[in-house]
């Protein structure tokens, strides 16, 4: 029987599962770590063909590579696939390179800087040990890839969304983000992940993505959803889904879940139907989800469905405190949209994470503090500030090199530190420490403290994470001024 070892490589940790922002974790100030279900995917479908399969994270579980080098051996694969990131890159093709040198095995990447991505480009990279990279929606594609590489069954060139390495060198194939309907997937192997790892980031219990939806019709300048995933949005059905929560309930004991959609809010019947399906059965009051969302799509119905069906956390993109920013990163709402959100979302008794964006080219100082002066009014329980990114194939690219911000290609970076000097009249490292102060004053603010503090006596479990957060939110700003 073949084996195929499927993993996240030792380092930093990143949201290697998630294509649309690949978020640097462990520089962020209050996001968790997903979970690996992409690899969970794969493991489930490779297995379902007869392969014996390995699974593991050793980025989240904080391993090095004498661990993964101890399972490259006793394992013995036929095929290593990883998942990798634009920010990671680099780092997982010296792994490969580490991994190679242990066994001789076919090697498969994963990620969204391989989708559709110009060959030219790929050239700067080292693929020399690599037979293929995956940038589609791998669950449609990872079985007849690693049936041509470990059977000699079909044509990689007759395989949508890779690009494939031989002897004459690279070559691409179609693709596309038509995939069909996301209900004849089958769910992640739970049984294989160490779903202990992925918590809640607030009281620490395990917490399972639950992949909802994908693709959205917006044009975010700056968002690789609409480019990877589409503007064709598909959703699950509701059976589906719940029989995935049914699931992970009974068989593996967990209560909260993260419902992935590129913008969970945006089909209202859809989630309602989700919301009542919950409702309705035996799971309850005794399960607990958070979304994404956007600050146009909600409605006061939505949201008390959410509620009542156990939303513990609305997470909405409210990117700027700048209507000129809004309107020229094209994202569709205003100023006022973000305010009338949050009001709605507070007084449907959900809390409330919010994303914002500094640093795009167009910004000045003005515009920051109109950022930081939105962020106080809405007042969400959490805050993420990343600063612009300008990622391969996004308009925010070709803005930033017309610009002149442009520091280099994107390969190598992420929000926390992306490849731009910062905006056309703002530096990084002014942008940098204006973040740094806003959020140290943000989270230090004693109102904000009590809250927290009162919320620490209800869900005492709640106190350990915060103090870890807010440890790590001292390191990230007090070492930069
Ligand atoms: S709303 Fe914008 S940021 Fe959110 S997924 Fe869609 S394109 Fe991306």
């Amino acid at each position: 029987m073949n084996k195929v070892m499927l993993l996240y490589p030792p380092g930093k940790l990143y949201q290697r599962g998630e294509d649309r922002a690949q978020c640097n974790i462990e520089d962020s100030t209050a996001s968790s770590v997903h979970a690996c279900n992409d690899l969970g995917y794969a493991a489930s479908i490779l297995r379902a063909r007869g392969y014996e399969v390995f699974l593991r994270d050793y980025q989240t579980e904080r391993k090095v590579f004498s661990d993964v080098e101890r399972d490259l051996r006793a394992f013995c694969p036929d095929l290593v696939f990883l998942s990798t990131t634009n920010a990671t890159i680099y780092d997982d093709l010296c792994f490969v390179r580490q991994v190679r040198g242990i066994v001789n095995c076919k090697i498969v990447l994963k990620g969204a800087i391989f989708f559709d991505a110009k060959l030219e480009r790929l050239q700067s990279l080292d693929f020399s040990l690599t037979d293929c990279t995956i940038g589609g929606e791998v669950e449609f594609v990872i079985a007849p890839v690693v049936d041509c590489l470990l059977r000699s069954e079909g044509k990689l060139s007759e395989i949508p969304g890779i690009v494939y390495f031989d002897e004459t060198g690279a070559h691409k194939t179609v693709f596309s983000c038509e995939t069909p309907n996301l209900d004849t997937l089958p769910f992640p192997a739970r049984d294989l992940m160490n779903n202990a790892l992925y918590v809640r980031p607030d009281t620490g219990a395990p917490m399972a993505t639950i992949s909802v939806a994908r693709g959205c019709p917006s044009h975010c300048i700056y968002c690789l959803t609409p480019h990877i995933t589409g503007r064709n949005v598909r959703y699950r059905s509701t059976e589906n889904i719940f029989e995935e929560l049914m699931e992970c309930y009974y068989k593996f004991g967990i209560r909260d879940f993260f419902f992935k959609a590129d913008t969970f809010t945006l089909n209202k019947p859809w989630a309602i139907a989700l919301c009542e399906r919950i409702i309705h059965s035996p799971l309850h009051g005794k399960i607990a989800f958070t979304a994404n969302g956007r600050a146009d799509t909600l409605s006061t119905e939505l949201l008390q469905k959410m509620k009542d069906a156990g939303c513990f956390m609305l997470a909405i993109g409210f990117e700027s405190g700048s209507d000129g920013s809004l309107n020229k990163m094209k994202k569709g709402t205003s100023v006022q949209k973000n305010l009338e959100a949050a009001a709605m979302i507070k007084a449907a008794g959900i809390p409330l994470f919010g994303f914002f964006m500094i640093g795009f080219p167009w910004e000045t100082e003005e515009d920051l503090q109109q950022t930081f002066a939105h962020i106080r009014r809405i007042d969400p329980d959490f805050v993420e500030l990343h600063v612009a990114m300008p990622f391969y194939d996004t308009e925010l690219y070709d803005l930033c090199r017309d610009a002149g911000t442009l520091s280099g290609g994107s390969f190598g970076f992420d929000y926390v530190t992306p490849n731009t000097t910062g905006t056309a009249f703002v530096s990084m490292q002014r942008l940098l420490e204006l973040k740094g102060r806003f959020l140290l004053q943000f989270y230090t603010r004693p109102r904000y403290l009590i809250a927290k503090a009162g919320e620490c006596i209800r869900e005492p479990r709640a106190l350990i994470h915060y103090f870890v957060y807010g440890m790590r939110l001292l390191r990230h700003t007090l070492h930069k001024k």
